[in-house]
Parts: structure tokens; C-alpha cells; sequence
């Protein structure tokens, strides 16, 4: 794919131990300072850390690449996953593609409708170590309608022909076994595995150094689905600050849905208000998508 920016290394430092993560297209370095390495490594796919950060709390590192906060992975994961499920009226089937700590499942599992949750992860390893380290005692574990499958996203959606109302394609970079997750004939699997009514929400790269990613995704779907729309978070954690998703449809536009049915009782950032504004482009970041 070509679109690895990111170096990274965790490196002892005069002041301590630091993981430093090199955003190469955007000449940029952030360093995040660590208290304690509580977990490190290496699976079948990808090096697992698991750190206590000075600024963000606990933190779920792959390949030296933070993914999740205790901090600020609330915003992730409620923008990844009520957005799609409060645009489909009543979804009862829905799966993600790539697990890390479950927080989307963690959401979904709020909406009673919802009689089926799959969570598509390759690595058995960060699954077992979120538990133990960042998720412990969480009421995934004992709610009867998630499952938790080990195995290729790719292969599995594959295998899943007009079954889903909404799925969420939680990918890493395009590197290593994520990098399965961007080719040309996923988005026409993703495609087929929804019914004629299903909502799916990609993660979708930074609008600052994941430009040919944010692109590509919005084209390749365009393709397929009559209803794409980006929306933009601002997430700390991520270099830059603001990240994108985009959501596609077959059918519900996710600007009429009805947002009383958003369960945001214990949410910390999702509300109508916001879920309307996330939808209001930048002036550049319309001028990425409309580039060929
Ligand atoms: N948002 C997540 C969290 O809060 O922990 C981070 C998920 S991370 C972006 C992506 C996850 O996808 C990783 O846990 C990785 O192991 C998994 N993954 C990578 N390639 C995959 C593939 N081909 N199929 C399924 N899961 C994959």
C-alpha cells in the first residue's frame, strides 16, 4: 500500500522511558512519556504493549503505534459505533472487523434491539491482554450476545454473504495483517455482507497525513454504496488530534436518522448535536475527498 507513516520505538531516554511514534509524511515525532510497562510481546502478527502513560493513562500499543486510551478511547469508540447503529433504524445483527479492546461492542451492547454482536479479531493475544490489562471484570464477558471470533477479517466477511445491518471495519494502519483491510475487493465484501438496509463505518485515517487512505476509502465506497459521508473526531491520543471515519449506506442517510434512538445515557462525547456536527466538513478536508 505504500501509506506506512509511522516509525516507532520505545526508547530509555535521560527523563525515562518514552514510546516515540514518527508520523513520516507529516514530519512529525510525539513522544509519549511512560510510567510503567506493565506487558510487552510479541504474537503471531504484531508487537503488543501495554503502558501507563504520564499523560493518558493506560494505553494499547501495536507495533509502537498507540491505539486506544484510557484517557480518551471513549471518543473513539462511541463515534465508531453509535454513529452506524443510530443510522440504521433497528439493527439486530452487527460485527466489527478488528477487535483491540472491544469498546465498540462495549457500546453496541447498550441497544437492547441488538440481538447479535460478532467481533472479527485476528490476534487471540490483544484480546486476552485488554482483558487482563485495560478491561477487566467488563460486561462484554458475561452478555450472551457477543462473540468473539479469531480470525481474518478478510476471510471472514468473505464467508458472510447479506446477513449484517451494520458492521464496523476497525482497522489498523495499512501494515502488517490490517493491510488485508484495504484492498480493492474488501469494500466489495463489506458491500455483500450487509443486508439491503445495512450501515458500515470504516475507520477511516488521519486528514492531515493519511490523505491517499481518507481518499481511497470515500472513492472505493462511493463505488458501491448511494449514501457516503465522512465525519471527522478529534481524539488527543492520535498525532494530530483529528481522525476520521466514513460512514456508508445502502439506504439511511445517517443526516435524517432519529436521534432519539441514541443511547447516551453513559456516553462522553457522543450527542445529536455532536454526531450532526462530525458531519460538517472542513473546506480542505472536502478538497481531499473531491481530488482523483
Ligand atoms: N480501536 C481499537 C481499540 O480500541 O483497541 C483498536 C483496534 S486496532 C485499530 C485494530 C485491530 O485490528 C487490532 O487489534 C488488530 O489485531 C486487528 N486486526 C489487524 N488486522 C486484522 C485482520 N486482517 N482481521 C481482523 N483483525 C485485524
Amino acid at each position: 500500500m505504500g501509506d506506512r507513516n509511522s516509525l516507532f520505538c520505545y526508547r530509555k531516554d535521560d527523563d525515562g522511558l518514552w514510546i516515540w511514534n514518527y508520523v513520516v509524511n507529516a514530519k512529525l515525532k510525539v513522544g509519549y512519556k511512560v510510567q510503567s510497562l506493565l506487558h510487552y510481546e510479541e504474537s503471531e502478527y504484531q508487537q503488543i504493549g501495554i503502558v501507563d502513560t504520564k499523560g493518558f493513562g493506560r494505553m494499547l500499543v501495536l507495533d509502537g503505534f498507540p491505539q486506544v486510551s484510557t484517557l480518551d478511547g471513549f471518543i473513539y469508540n462511541e463515534m465508531i459505533s453509535h454513529v452506524p447503529i443510530v443510522t440504521h433504524p433497528n439493527p439486530k445483527k452487527v460485527a466489527m472487523i478488528g477487535g483491540g479492546d472491544c469498546g465498540h461492542a462495549r457500546e453496541a451492547i447498550k441497544y437492547a434491539g441488538i440481538e447479535q454482536i460478532d467481533v472479527v479479531e485476528i490476534d487471540k493475544r490483544v484480546t486476552a491482554v485488554c482483558r487482563k490489562w485495560l478491561t477487566p471484570g467488563s460486561a462484554l464477558e458475561t452478555d450472551k450476545r457477543v462473540q468473539i471470533i479469531h480470525r481474518d477479517g478478510l476471510d471472514w466477511i468473505r464467508e458472510n454473504k447479506g446477513n449484517y445491518d451494520v458492521l464496523m471495519i476497525d482497522r489498523p494502519d495499512p501494515i502488517g495483517p490490517g493491510k488485508k483491510l484495504y484492498q480493492q475487493e474488501f469494500y466489495q465484501y463489506v458491500y455483500d455482507c450487509l443486508t439491503e438496509e445495512g450501515v458500515v463505518a470504516f475507520q477511516s485515517g488521519s486528514p492531515y497525513y493519511n490523505t491517499s487512505i481518507l481518499r481511497r476509502t470515500v472513492h472505493n465506497l462511493q463505488k458501491l454504496f448511494p449514501i457516503v459521508r465522512t465525519y471527522l473526531v478529534s481524539i488527543p491520543v492520535f498525532p494530530c488530534g483529528i481522525w476520521s471515519f466514513t460512514l456508508a449506506s445502502k439506504k439511511w442517510d445517517p443526516l435524517q436518522a432519529d436521534f432519539s434512538r441514541l443511547k447516551q445515557d453513559d456516553t462522553k462525547y457522543i450527542t445529536p448535536e455532536v454526531i450532526s456536527a462530525s458531519f460538517v466538513l472542513p473546506k480542505y478536508v472536502k478538497e481531499i475527498l473531491e481530488e482523483e
